[in-house]
């Protein structure tokens, strides 16, 4: 299987990516993860992005595209997609990707959550992060980007008829049981 996760910044892609690829061993792919370790590890690439990251801005598409493209290729179990694609031309090639290693998408799942409260849990997220863009100045950026962005690629989906809405406004657990449910109908 391989599955989008699909949300805003802070809505808990990460934390359900996670807890699924732990049920139904797949692989957990966060493009964010991947970039962040590239700044940590200060390759040529790392010191490039650090800056653009920290301001809450997109990396380039060709950048993520290739680290995925890598990424796909290396890995035999199906794919848990945090984080990408994050514009609509990361969506197509990821439909070309998954084509050249014999592999389809099954399902997005978009996990939805009042703006309000993604403020909200991004603030609480900031306290013990320590992610350089987990700032108050920062969230707003990436929720601009998120909404100019990456909010076109839901539509997308939509239109290639693979989305499926879950209300994520609630408890983890909550959260949790209706996307298993999702995942469960499609095993
Ligand atoms: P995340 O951990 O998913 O919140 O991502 C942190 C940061 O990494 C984002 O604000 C972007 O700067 C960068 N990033 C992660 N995934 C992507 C992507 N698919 N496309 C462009 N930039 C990305």
């Amino acid at each position: 299987m391989n599955i989008v996760m699909f949300g805003a910044p802070g809505a808990g892609k990460g934390t359900h990516a996670d807890i699924l690829a732990a049920k139904y061993n797949l692989a957990h792919i966060s493009t964010g993860e991947l970039l962040r370790k590239e700044v940590a590890a200060k390759t040529p690439l790392g010191k490039e992005l650090e800056f653009i990251m920290d301001c809450g801005e997109l990396v380039k598409d060709e950048v993520v595209i290739e680290l995925v493209n890598n990424y796909i290729h290396q890995e035999t179990r199906g794919i848990i997609f945090d984080g990408f694609p994050r514009t609509v031309l990361q969506a197509e090639k990821l439909d070309d990707m998954l084509e050249d290693a014999g592999r389809k998408l099954d399902c997005v799942i978009s996990i939805e959550v009042p703006a309000e409260e993604l403020v909200r849990r991004m603030k609480e997220r900031a306290q013990i992060s320590h992610r350089n863009d987990d700032n108050e100045v920062t969230l707003r950026y990436r929720l601009k980007e998120y909404e100019e962005k990456t909010l076109p690629v839901l539509e997308y989906y939509r239109f290639l008829g693979n989305l499926v809405s879950v209300d994520a406004g609630g408890s983890i657990e909550e959260t949790r049981q209706r996307i298993d449910d999702v995942v469960a109908a499609r095993m």
